[in-house]
């Protein structure tokens, strides 16, 4: 496959409708650190004035907005756009205007409280006066974040596209700091490389929607790899392999779980995270899913002014799954031949292993259908331990806890939970060594 192949984007600039037109400031909160830079300079290439606010420095803002029941991500977000908007109405007094910006708060469906996120944040919003012309911007994850809503139908396609690539390419950053700091000649080094990096890709990805090549956002990644390459030091023997596993924003965040990542390292892990493209790869396979399964109802039930739709769902949703599978599958391929990142799960096979173990189903849904695939994953490619990692009292990891702990127990794989909220958990750090003991022990017993 060519970049030209898959990137017959149309500039915005030809199609001026969307954000360019109400020159509105697109907020987008900080999940994960690469990837939502990568996605606001993607959004810019569209003449969009997209940023990232910052993030954590508004915790007790969202503490006091928020009566403890609410979900820890929740409170990061609404402290952090709260933060923001009382950071620039200080600097720009009275030309400050909420009605200038919009803020990007994805949405979804299901068992989960995440679909009702958005919308305590905007009663929060409304209570505040000079904050109540704020828009909020919701993406639907029973479309696969279709981005219907957020900007011009026209431009819909094009902008999917270097922002699914944005996601993607973020990942692969991640695995490549994950795979070099382990190993670096001297602390520091892998950090202060990957912000460089991060800049170099952000300036490339601003000029993608200009020539729509793909092939530039993968000769900046063959740029990173080479030099990243280099801060490894060859001296040091391979460490134990940890793969973790839990909800999206607290595996993704590092201020929400207290850089646990960097914390395993120093008691001598080399980490893998679950992706983000994972869940995005997810949302459109359960959308597919979801219309196939509608189908097949319809016809049973012999409703067949329905089918048609259905149709026409199943053509949408699985254009969008194989263009993003294809996408990744490309991107992957070439930078493996660089590097031995981690492959990502394909999602089709993590509804396999959950129907051959019999342990969970997609149709319950919930990111406990990828967590608990995924860790069996990890154990079937030689990992070393898995961690789980998610908000205190969020179902879908206690879920994967409580179905995960005894499968990993019999592989005799070590695994820990570890539950954050925004409190100092005393005993974390023991419990991290421990493990890491018997991570250790787990290697070495493989060689004897
Ligand atoms: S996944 Fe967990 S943390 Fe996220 S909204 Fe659902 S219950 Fe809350």
């Amino acid at each position: 496959m060519t970049g030209d192949d898959i990137a017959d984007f149309k500039s915005l600039k030809d199609n001026p409708e969307g954000f360019k037109d109400h020159k509105k400031t697109l907020l987008i909160p900080e999940m994960n650190r690469i990837g939502c830079r990568l996605l606001a300079a993607s959004f810019r290439a569209f003449d969009v004035d997209a940023r990232v606010i910052p993030t954590g420095k508004g915790l007790d803002l969202g503490k006091e907005y928020t009566s403890g029941k609410e979900c820890y991500p929740c409170m990061i977000t609404l402290g952090d756009i709260l933060s923001f908007l009382y950071d620039e109405k200080e600097r720009l007094g009275n030309n400050f205007d909420a009605g200038n910006y919009t803020y990007f708060m994805p949405d979804a469906s299901g068992p989960c409280r995440f679909g009702m996120y958005n919308r305590y944040q905007r009663m929060v919003l409304d209570s505040i006066p000079s904050f109540t012309d704020i828009g909020i911007t919701s993406l639907s994850s029973d479309d696969g974040y279709s981005l219907a809503g957020v900007i011009g139908k026209k431009e819909i396609r094009q902008v999917r596209k270097i922002g699914f690539l944005s996601v993607v390419t973020g990942d692969i950053l991640d695995r490549l700091l994950w795979k070099i700091r382990p190993y670096e000649k001297s602390p520091g080094m892998a950090d202060e490389f990957i912000d460089r990096a991060i800049c170099s890709m952000e300036r490339t990805f601003e000029g993608y929607g200009s020539d729509r090549n793909i092939d530039n956002v993968l000769r900046r990644l063959d740029m990173i790899i080479e030099e990243a390459k280099k801060i490894k030091d060859p001296a040091i023997p391979p460490k134990p392999k940890i793969g973790v596993i839990g909800e999206i924003y607290l595996r993704s965040h590092t201020i929400a779980n207290q850089d646990l990542i960097k914390t395993l390292e120093a008691y001598g892990a080399e980490v893998v995270n679950a992706s983000i493209t994972e869940w995005v790869n997810y949302t459109a396979y359960d959308a597919l899913r979801k219309a196939k399964t509608d189908l097949s109802l319809n016809i049973k039930q012999h409703r067949y002014a329905n089918m048609l739709s259905c149709l026409k769902d199943i053509v949408r949703f699985g254009l969008v799954f194989f263009y993003q599978e294809r996408v990744q599958k490309h991107v992957y391929r070439h930078v493996r031949e660089l590097i031995d990142i981690e492959e990502d799960h394909a999602i089709g096979d993590m509804e396999n292993i959950l129907k051959e173990e019999d342990l969970f189903s997609f149709d319950i849904g919930t990111e406990a259908c990828l967590s608990i695939p995924a860790a069996i994953e990890y154990v079937r490619h030689g990992f070393d331990g898995v961690v789980n990692v998610y908000p205190l009292t969020c179902m879908p990891s206690t879920i994967t806890s409580a179905v995960i702990r005894p499968v990993m127990h019999r592989a005799k794989i070590p695994y820990l939970d570890t539950p954050y909220d925004a409190t100092a958990q005393p005993g974390r750090e023991s419990d991290i060594r421990t493990f890491m003991y018997q991570a250790y022990q787990h290697k070495g017993n493989k060689h004897n």
